[in-house]
């Protein structure tokens, strides 16, 4: 178990004062000039020891991240893009960090950008996030006002803006390349790649996007050392992470926790246990809604919270976005809910995913009813295969995987519902 001392994010409950006085207090922006005076390759290195890798979903290892950005430029600037998108059903912790606790995402861009060669970084924040822009636009003004950001920011003898933009509500500006689209004023959608953002991003210049806690944890690990970091969880998954609880658990809540935890203690510690007890658990899906559910007895038996663990399950952590579902879910209906979100969010430019996540969509629709012939299981199962792997950008998986999901853990509950429909004998499954 985490213990209070080894806490990244402090406010984050927003208990304690936000202010730029309240955020000192609690040891942020100490000596951060002497941090930047460590120098690029040092930074990095560190970055890269202490294991941690991006917590936006995919886990890529942020320091490796950082190092595929030109050494010297070109003559064309570097930017730090931070994507603050969040827009992933489920997913609701770099929220807690922005209206609560800016001040490490803030220093955490001055170190970062540093790091990458940057004088400016944008933060690009979801169209909803309205609360959270103001206290982070607060923030950031505060820190002008201190000369914590600008000229010589922080004293640390570099020069360093940083700009919160606000998005329009589409989800698929998530994607980091419709998220630079977006930025430069266009439509947000996905760019092919390559060239990648590192080589030609925001404006065509190297850029690299790295999401809210990826950058908000940096100053901790710098001040606390790669090895304090890499402490936390198994090898290959280190640190301390958010995890953001919903759904039928007696106290859903957003939670730091070290990585790795297993899934039963971080359900009893911090959420008093499942709705009706651990026998009334159906699924859960472990890392937002782009991942694939898993059954209720697969987590209860030893599940471990971190991306290998998920990965060799066939589901993933993403961005740790847990999701429970009790024996009341109708899960085809919960995965069919899933599909058409992502068929309004489809930006509609590649083919598979325009038409695929509308087909897949429709034919969900006739499963929740039990309108459907059982060989449309296996048809469903085949179109998610075609989409999956087949787009210029992941939403086609992340509309894919929900419903695989679904039909190698529930396919019973699936041709249940159409027998039932045609009248027929139902044989119910044991557990
Ligand atoms: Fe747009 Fe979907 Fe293609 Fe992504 S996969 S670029 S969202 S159409």
């Amino acid at each position: 178990m985490l213990q209070d001392k080894d806490r990244i994010f402090t406010n984050i409950y927003g208990m304690h004062d936000r202010s730029l006085a309240g955020a000192k207090a609690r040891g942020h922006w100490d000596g951060t000039g002497d941090l930047v005076k460590l120098g690029r390759d040092k930074i990095v290195e560190i970055m890269k020891a202490s294991g941690l890798r991006g917590r936006g979903g995919a886990g890529f290892p942020t320091g490796l991240k950082w190092s595929f950005m030109p050494k010297e430029s070109d003559g064309r600037p570097s930017y730090l893009v931070v994507n603050a998108d969040e827009s992933e059903p489920g997913t609701c912790k770099d929220r807690e960090i922005m209206r609560n606790d800016p001040h490490t995402l803030i220093e955490g861009c001055l170190i970062a950008a540093f790091a990458m060669n940057a004088n400016v970084s944008y933060i690009y924040i979801r169209g909803e996030y309205i609360r959270e822009r103001e206290a982070l636009q607060a923030a950031i003004d505060e820190c002008y006002d201190n000369g914590l950001l600008g000229k010589n920011a922080a004293g640390s003898g570099w020069d360093f803006d940083l700009y919160l933009h606000h998005g329009a509500g589409a989800y698929i500006c998530g994607e980091e390349t419709a998220l630079l689209e977006s930025l430069e004023g266009k439509k947000g959608m996905p760019r092919m790649k390559p060239p990648f953002p590192a080589g030609a991003g925001l404006y065509g210049c190297p850029t690299t996007v790295n999401n809210v806690e990826s950058i908000a944890v940096v100053p901790t690990i710098l001040r606390r050392g790669a090895e304090w970091f890499a402490g936390f969880g198994r090898p290959n998954n280190a640190g301390t992470k958010l995890f953001a609880i919903s759904g039928h658990v007696n106290n859903p809540c957003v939670v730091e926790e070290e990585m790795s935890i297993p899934f039963d203690e971080l359900i009893e510690r911090h959420c008093g246990g499942i709705r009706g007890g651990w026998d009334n658990l159906k699924a859960v899906i472990p890392g937002g809604s782009s991942v694939p559910c898993l059954p209720g007895h697969v987590m209860r038996e030893g599940a471990i919270m971190d991306f290998d663990w998920l990965r060799e399950q066939r589901s993933g952590l993403g961005t740790a976005a847990v999701i429970v579902m009790d024996n009341q879910t109708d899960i085809i209906k919960a995965i069919w809910r899933l599909a058409k979100f992502y068929k309004h969010e489809s930006c509609g430019q590649c083919t598979p995913c325009r038409e695929g996540t509308g087909w897949m969509m429709r034919v969900m629709d006739r499963l929740v009813k039990g309108d459907a012939e059982v060989e449309e299981i296996d048809m469903l199962l085949d179109v998610t295969k075609q989409v999956e792997g087949h787009t210029i950008c992941a939403l086609g998986d992340a509309a894919a995987w929900p419903i695989q999901g679904l039909i190698r853990h529930f396919r019973h509950e699936i041709e249940d519902r159409i027998q039932v429909k045609r009248g027929g004998k139902v044989e119910i499954a044991a557990e």
